[in-house]
C-alpha cells in the first residue's frame, strides 16, 4: 500500500464507493517521470503498474512508476491545478488580485 496523499478527498482507497458516482474525483494520483502526476486513465486494482503509460492532466503521457520511492516525489504542479479545478476547488495561489479603483483617469 503506497503512502496516503494528505489531502482527503483526493484518497481514492474507497473502491466500494463508486456506485454513487463520484464522478468528479475520477483521477487518481500517478508517480511518473520524477513527479507524482494526475491522470483520468481508468486506474487496475493496485495501482497502475510501473511502465504502464498513462495520460496525466498536465496532457502527457508518462510510464508509471508504482515504487515506495515514487510517491515520495513532489506534485506536478499542472496536475495538481487541473485535479483541483476537477474536484472543483481552488488551488489558493493566486488570490491578491486587488483591483484598486478608478482614479479618474
Ligand atoms: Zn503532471
Amino acid at each position: 500500500m503506497p503512502i496516503k496523499v494528505s489531502i482527503g478527498f483526493l484518497d481514492s482507497g474507497n473502491k466500494k464507493s463508486t456506485a454513487w458516482g463520484c464522478w468528479m474525483y475520477s483521477f487518481h494520483w500517478v508517480p511518473a517521470d520524477g513527479q507524482r502526476h494526475a491522470s483520468l486513465d481508468s486506474r487496475p486494482g493496485g495501482g497502475y503498474p510501473t511502465g504502464m503509460p498513462v495520460s496525466t492532466l498536465c496532457e502527457r503521457n508518462l510510464p508509471a512508476d508504482n515504487s515506495d520511492l515514487g510517491w515520495l516525489w513532489s506534485t506536478c504542479g499542472d496536475c495538481n491545478a487541473e485535479a483541483h479545478r476537477i474536484a472543483g476547488t481552488r488551488p489558493d495561489a493566486n488570490g491578491s488580485q486587488a483591483p484598486s479603483p478608478g482614479r479618474g483617469r
